[in-house]
């Protein structure tokens, strides 16, 4: 099998549905809720499962198939299941794998929408979480408790960009007998492959660098396929399924993920570099810059730093909402990973109304600002910040 595996590229590319009898070189759109059988017999082997074939699209789809393929060559795993968007990615996964009276311990900077899930849901199902700071990784163990079922983390975290040692996190997790679940959507799988670290189960939300244009939201989770198995059984009931028209759109993003995320991360680095020569910036954080807490890791395990660079203005609070008003080009938004550059100030935006001990867990300070590094011209974003730094 070996020598039959082919460069990432080359895989995002050649990875395909089988060609109809049209012939088309590009894969068409199975816009199609359901599949015609041939008789009685066929129909009842297909859904005895004795016959591998598409049913109905809340099960699978041809191009949600082709999907869930490229993105499980891409991350190493042996199965996967495509969904609406990240969160329903995220929620599917947890609702498989837990039970009442089950506990999870998680980093405590993870998405806002995730962190929600633990704190307003878990608890009317009696599930309980707890956190584990970004630095105060050693405090793992002592959390894991006797019904802890799966550590929890992002890496690099939104919107610290901190960055957690996965197989530090895999070590842990094999000593305690427990399930590793990343959330590897600020790396892509052209950056970092959780499983070869350890991990057991990786989700995505596709809709950031995956679609990598803002068009539409998708997610998807791969990994052990035992694990997967029941993630599809959960989900072909409860619906949460990619449409086809997203996994096309989002298969024919993949066929350009490297040399998208290659230009990202140039200019992200770029624009890193350029903000820690500035006077107005008190600090930067980007995985790949030597001044990075946590760069040596990033290294071992990421194969660029990302296009998420976070840095903190000279001022606070008011100079964070004035620098955000300040900004001409770049767009103010809550999305990341597009081809138009993002920059927002959390403090005086998407966590205005949270509390200051969460929002520190979180690693957002007052004067932080995050920019999601789009693909204009690194000279034009450069420019836009600096006028509105200076
Ligand atoms: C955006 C995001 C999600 C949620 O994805 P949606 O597609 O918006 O539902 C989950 N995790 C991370 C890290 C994200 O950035």
């Amino acid at each position: 099998m070996k020598e039959n595996k082919k460069h990432f590229e080359t895989e995002a590319i050649r990875t395909q549905s089988e060609t109809t009898q049209f012939s088309e070189h590009s894969v068409p759109l199975y816009l199609t809720s359901g599949f015609v059988f041939d008789d009685a017999e066929e129909m009842r082997a297909s859904f005895a499962e004795e016959k591998q074939r598409d049913l109905y699209s809340r099960y699978s789809n041809p191009n949600v198939n082709e999907f869930v393929d490229k993105v499980c060559l891409m991350e190493g795993a042996e199965a996967g299941f495509a969904f609406a968007s990240g969160m329903a990615a995220v929620f599917s996964t947890f609702a498989t794998l837990l039970n009442a009276g089950d506990h999870v311990v998680s980093c405590s900077s993870v998405f806002g929408a995730t962190h929600g899930l633990f704190t307003k849901y878990f608890p009317k199902w009696n599930i309980e979480c707890s956190y584990f700071n970004i630095n105060e990784v050693e405090d793992i163990e002592s959390l894991i408790k006797p019904n802890t079922k799966f550590i929890y983390a992002e890496t690099p975290t939104n919107p610290g960009v901190d960055v957690l040692d996965l197989e530090a996190l895999s070590i842990i997790c094999k000593k305690h007998n427990l399930l590793l679940v990343i959330d590897n959507c600020f790396a892509t799988p052209y950056l970092q492959n959780p499983i070869k670290f350890g991990a057991d189960l990786v989700i995505h939300s596709a809709t950031k660098l995956m679609d990598g244009q803002g068009r539409v939201l998708g997610g998807v989770t791969v990994g052990k396929k035992e694990l997967i198995r029941e993630i599809y059984l959960f989900s072909r009931l409860t619906g949460p399924s990619m449409s086809p028209f997203n996994a096309w759109v989002l298969s024919k993003s993949l066929e350009t993920l490297a040399i998208r995320v290659d230009k990202h991360c140039e200019n992200a680095l770029k624009l890193a570099t350029y903000l820690e020569s500035h006077p107005k910036v008190k600090w930067v954080k980007y995985p790949f810059l030597k001044s990075h807490p946590k760069y040596d890791i990033a290294k071992k395990q990421m194969r660029l730093g990302g296009n998420i660079v976070a840095f903190e203005v000279e001022g606070g609070i008011e100079a964070g909402r004035t620098f955000l008003d300040a900004i001409k080009m770049c767009s103010l938004s809550a999305n990341l990973g597009d081809t138009r550059t993002i920059v927002t100030h959390p403090a005086s935006t998407t966590h205005a109304k949270v509390e200051p001990e969460v929002k520190a867990a979180a690693g957002i300070s007052d004067g932080m600002v995050r920019v999601s590094v789009g693909l204009e011209h690194v000279d034009d974003i450069i420019k836009d910040l600096k006028q509105a730094l200076d």
